[in-house]
């Protein structure tokens, strides 16, 4: 018995219901035993080709209803009019806003303790981190001893509003917080200074809180 006749499929394939296909194949003294179903059930196996109709009666009905009467045109009409008809999917901006994720990378702030006082300990790495160099900080020391800033300014027009800032702050001081409209008409606008930032960081304080304490998992 030759290997090639063991193992030589016919070419006799017959269409099985939904499970796809039965194969026949020879093997000695058992020609035309049905032997395997494919496609095969074993794990991790998936099946990648166009698989046979469905070719139960109430299948071929379906289909033959569907050619027969375009139902395609009358569900292509369906889906048309309900876009017609439901509400409207995009925004009224700016009178609708959309939501904003605890992460979105808005216009920066400076954050103050609840006491008042200025998060922010001059370590400089923002202004180190920072690829667009748009950070500049000078920075003294208090009678107190402690070290603040007593310049710190962002050119916004710089940013690349990639929050390494933010990331890199041990003391979580400079962030970007929820605000996208602050559009101007100059550019000299856009260049921040501490003041700017710390009024930024009074008003905003609230949101960017309650977005840090959303994304404490992941900090
Ligand atoms: S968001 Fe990025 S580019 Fe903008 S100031 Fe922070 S570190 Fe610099
Ligand atoms: S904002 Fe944060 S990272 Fe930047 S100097 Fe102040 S404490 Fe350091």
């Amino acid at each position: 018995m030759s290997l090639a006749k063991v193992f030589s499929v016919s070419a006799r394939v017959r269409p099985y219901g939904s499970t796809g296909m039965l194969v026949r194949y020879a093997s000695a003294g058992q020609e035309g035993k049905v032997s395997k179903v494919y496609p095969p059930t074993s794990p991790g196996y998936k099946y990648v080709n166009a698989e046979d109709p469905d070719m139960s009666m109430r299948e071929m009905t379906n289909r033959a209803a569907t050619t027969l009467f375009w139902t395609e045109l009358a569900r292509g009409f369906a889906v048309t009019l309900a876009h017609i008809f439901k509400e409207p999917a995009t925004i009224n901006y700016p009178f609708e806003k959309g939501p904003l994720s605890p992460r979105f990378r808005g216009e920066h702030a400076l954050r103050r303790y609840p006491s008042g006082e200025e998060r922010c300990i001059a370590c400089k790495l923002c202004e180190a981190i920072c690829p667009a160099q748009a950070i500049t900080i000078e920075a003294e020391e208090r009678r107190d001893g402690s070290r603040r800033t007593t310049r710190y300014d962002i050119d916004m027009t710089k940013c690349i509003y990639c929050g390494f800032c933010q990331e890199a702050c041990p003391v979580d001081a400079i962030v970007e917080g929820p605000n996208f409209e602050f559009s101007t008409e100059t550019h000299e606008e856009l260049l921040y200074n501490k003041e700017k930032l710390l009024s930024n960081g009074d008003k905003w304080e609230s949101e960017i809180a309650s977005n840090i304490r959303a994304d404490h998992l992941y900090r």
